[in-house]
């Protein structure tokens, strides 16, 4: 088998899912692939390039051991309630088991419509597809749990949007597509079979170590919330850690397995505002960087909610569990976020003065307007004896930040830690995907055909917390007059 299929979820009854081949398109042709993350997945790196490779990623070809379904789900979506969502414009070809043992999705974005298609065309334009690729490509070499990018092809077909735009398919990877929504769809429909059936099927594939094989149902789902929640909130934190603002934190896009999925109209933050807010249809800021807690825990509810029946046997008992439950989230996410900034700051042993230091520094930042990342790695640099390569021509701090300095130091001299530095450069990143080069990679493709500057942003990421042999261009923060104000879905 070209591509070694496992397939779990097409196990499940038919009410979970379609059954639904991709759509071929005119004239694939190979953008990108990924071929270490092939090898992770079985799957020869050879092949994927061949002919035969491409017209897979592409949806041309279906191969031996795929078994394609779009999956059904709901969600909220800005707050707002919608029963009936599911792939409209994605196809799960099969699942594989990797090399590290682990069971992993493979879907194609962008390859035709599918009965949850609505009144979509199950296209996706180059831009978002480039986008996607990047950025959950940076995610993973930072360290961030996301969904990976095998392949990108070019469809050859145009697609149509507010402007006719070159159409792509993006192969994706992650741990499961498995929803907050997935559990919403079946909740709403009062289908307990259904919930318990997903609430075993997640608990095996995620979190084998949550409950034992003996344990009842409703300790099983009780688990099952626990284990997500913690998840969830580890990844939010480590989302505030690089100033990623995902934009669409709709239940629909938050999955069971606690990575991070859906690059639509998502951004890293330059300079450092806890108000930023990227996406075009965000008009509250709703996901607003400093909000991204809080929905985080708002979407735990949902998750709650929709498991209310298989918790326990009475109602009143379930939601009374379910809501104690879910009082653990804050307190899971401020342990993540208080770890997270630590290890920022360099700090190996905890003091309750800590989370001060932390905002003190946060505060000075904002009110200076200085880059987050490249600020945090600066204070990597003067954390010891700096590299051959820094960002000091990039970054530094007034004046205004020398009491900080000062406390920052005296605290730093109360722990012995002779790896502070070296801890802190694999902790601070030197180089994130910054917003106003994406954009400039998705012009000089969508109107050029031309990948170059997509290549090397794809290449310098791949090792963020090292600047040797890196590009400075990839490390500076815009200039005023090329920072991006908005992102759009694009969808
Ligand atoms: P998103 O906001 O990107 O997570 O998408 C929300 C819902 O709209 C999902 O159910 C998608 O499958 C669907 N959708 C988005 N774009 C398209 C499209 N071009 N064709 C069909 N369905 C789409
Ligand atoms: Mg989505």
């Amino acid at each position: 088998m070209s591509v070694p299929f496992n397939n779990s979820y097409v196990q499940l009854p038919e009410r979970f899912y379609s059954r639904q081949s991709p759509t071929s398109v005119a004239k694939p042709e190979l953008i990108r692939a990924n071929p270490e993350l092939a090898r992770l997945l079985g799957i020869d790196p050879a092949w994927l390039l061949s002919e035969d490779g491409i017209a897979t990623m592409a949806g041309n070809l279906v191969p031996e051991g795929a078994d394609p379904i779009a999956t059904v789900y709901a969600g909220h979506q800005f707050g707002s309630w919608n029963p009936q969502l599911g792939d409209g414009r994605a196809i799960l070809l099969g699942e594989l088991i990797g090399t590290d043992g682990e069971r992993y999705d493979l879907q194609l974005k962008g390859s035709g419509q599918t009965p949850y298609s609505r009144m979509g065309d199950g296209r996706a334009p180059l831009g978002p597809v480039i986008r996607e690729y990047i950025v959950s490509e940076a995610m993973a070499a930072l360290g961030v749990p996301t969904s990976r990018s095998l392949a990108a092809v070019t469809t050859g077909e145009p697609v149509y949007r507010e402007e006719t735009l070159p159409g792509a398919v993006l192969a994706r990877v992650a741990k499961s597509h498995i929803r907050i929504g997935t559990f919403q769809f079946f909740g709403s429909r009062e289908d307990n079979e259904a919930l318990g059936l997903l609430v075993d099927h997640v608990l095996e594939r995620h979190y084998p170590d949550a409950v034992d094989g003996g344990a009842d149902p409703h300790t099983r789902a009780l688990a099952l919330l626990d284990n997500v929640m913690q998840a969830q909130a580890k990844l939010v934190a480590n989302w505030q850690m690089v100033g990623f603002i995902h934009g669409v934190m709709n239940t629909d896009n938050v999955l069971l397995s606690g990575e991070t999925i859906d690059y639509g109209p998502c951004a890293f933050m330059d300079t450092y505002n806890p108000e930023t807010v990227f996406s075009s249809i965000d008009h509250g800021g709703r996901y607003a960087y400093r909000n991204q807690p809080g929905i985080a825990h708002w979407n735990m509810a949902c998750l709650a909610q929709a498991l209310v029946p298989v918790i326990a046997d009475k109602e009143e008992d379930a939601i009374e569990i379910a809501k104690d439950a879910l009082d653990k989230f804050p307190a899971y996410f401020l342990e993540a976020n208080i770890s997270g900034q630590r290890q920022k700051l360099g700090l190996a042993t905890p003091r309750d003065e800590d989370e001060t230091l932390a905002k003190d520094f946060l505060d000075l930042l904002e009110a200076n307007q200085l880059d987050f990342t490249l600020s945090f790695r600066r204070l990597s640099e003067l954390s010891g004896t700096e590299p051959a390569a820094s960002v000091s021509s990039l970054a530094g701090f007034p004046s205004v930040f020398d009491d900080w300095m000062a406390r920052w130091k005296t605290r730093c001299d109360a722990e012995d830690n002779p790896t502070r530095q070296q801890n802190m450069l694999a902790t601070n990143p030197a180089i994130i995907p910054r917003n106003h080069l994406i954009e400039e990679s998705i012009v000089a493709a969508s109107t050029e055909g031309n990948f170059e500057l997509f290549n090397e942003l794809v290449d310098n990421l791949a090792n963020p917390y090292d600047l040797t042999g890196v590009d400075i261009r990839f490390a500076k923060k815009p200039r005023a007059e090329e920072v991006v104000r908005q992102t759009f879905c694009g969808t």
